[in-house]
């Protein structure tokens, strides 16, 4: 266990912020793989800027179907250059301080502590990702080129080590709402764009109410949420605005399909072309994340709780968890840390919790993969 400070000492020193190639990590994690006799395989991409971007899947036996993994995105949000500690992991207090500390080099530094010296007799995977916190990109990618099926996955994300059974989903639309300028003292001779938007966003937060209809209890709040964060329209006090665009996003339980919303959204354009025959609308959905929920009865559940002493629950951010059940598993998150600590200056994993992680962790590998 002593290594585990030493693992996450190093993978933190590595810069590995999302916009960068991940190349450097992943060399530097195909190394330690290889030390533990892992067979490991890259899964490379480009992304839309042209910066190679790779997942690694490091198996201990050659097989594409595995009993259990555990999976950690290798990218970490951008941090304030003038903080010294973001690439030098310290300890202070019994905390380790760096970006990336809790979210997620801590579950990786975890894993690859709990896979040493345990004997395995059914296949086990550790699966590292790219582009987490852009999109879930990399694991996007590994879900539809399906390398492996996975009965058992472990999902590292900053839970203070609570195993979360069930996620929300989360989908984006841009809107642009098309009017028609004119001189602002002479309103009938054009079409706002901007009333037309406030008319149909006043058909949003009715969608909003319906919407607490469907109510899955396990959650804080209980139904799908939707929010509208930004608008922008218009080009002069004095001109009717020709054009407004704002950015729709809701967080779907997990029982209600993504495009629910958007065929209530599609609904309550259509009600505004039948009273204003001139409504232009365009809509762009341009990302629909599922939600997952795994059976509280499930095997991997009831592992975890009883490994962690912690019962399990359900978040609302979103997790690799969906893209995991895509490869056929019933997927668990759980990891060291808070996520109220992740995303800022001063991110740190407590070193106790990162410990106890490593533990659970093995224990999860001899219990399922070595029975
Ligand atoms: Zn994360």
């Amino acid at each position: 266990m002593g290594n585990i400070k030493q693992i996450l000492s190093e993978l933190v020193r590595i810069d590995s912020v999302s916009s960068r190639s991940n190349v450097e990590i992943i060399e530097y994690l195909e190394g330690r793989c290889d030390a533990l006799n892992l067979l490991t395989r890259r899964f490379p991409y480009v992304d839309e800027h042209g910066v190679e971007k790779i997942n690694l899947i490091a198996l201990t036996a050659e097989t594409d179907e595995v009993e259990l993994a555990l999976v950690g995105h290798t990218d970490t949000v951008p941090y304030d250059p003038h903080w010294a500690e973001a690439t030098n992991l310290t300890e202070r207090d019994g905390k380790l301080y760096g970006r990336g500390s809790c979210d997620t080099k801590g579950f990786i530094a975890a894993a690859l502590t709990a896979v040493e010296d345990v004997k395995i007799t059914k296949p086990l995977a550790l699966i590292f990702t790219a582009d987490e916190e852009i999109g879930l990109r990399g694991a996007k990618q590994l879900a539809q080129a399906k390398p492996l099926r996975v009965r058992y996955s472990i999902v590292g994300e900053p839970t203070s080590l609570k195993p979360i059974r069930a996620g929300k989903g989360y989908s984006l639309a841009e809107v642009i709402v098309k009017g028609r300028e004119a001189h602002s003292a002479y309103p009938a001779l054009g079409a706002s764009a901007v009333f037309r938007a406030a008319r149909l966003i006043n058909r949003l937060e009715s969608i909003a109410e319906q919407l607490k209809q469907d109510q899955y209890d396990a959650f804080d709040p209980p139904f799908t949420t939707l929010n509208i964060g930004l608008i922008n329209g218009g080009s002069a006090k004095n001109v009717l605005a020709g054009e407004c665009r704002f950015t729709l996003e809701w967080r779907p339980i997990p029982i209600q399909p993504s495009e629910h919303v958007l065929e209530l959204f599609k609904k309550a354009i259509e009600a505004e072309q039948q009273i204003d025959p001139g409504f232009e609308c365009e809509v762009d959905a341009n990302r629909q994340d599922t939600g997952f929920e795994t059976s509280p009865d499930s095997p991997l559940i009831k592992l975890l709780e009883n490994a962690s002493g912690i019962k399990s629950g359900t978040v609302a951010f979103g997790t690799e968890a969906a893209q995991m059940m895509a490869l056929g598993s019933e997927p668990v998150v759980i990891g060291p840390g808070d996520i109220r600590e992740a995303h800022r200056t001063g991110e740190f994993v407590p070193v106790d919790e990162l410990e106890r992680c490593a533990e659970v962790l093995r224990q999860s590998i001899v219990q399922l993969c070595s029975p």
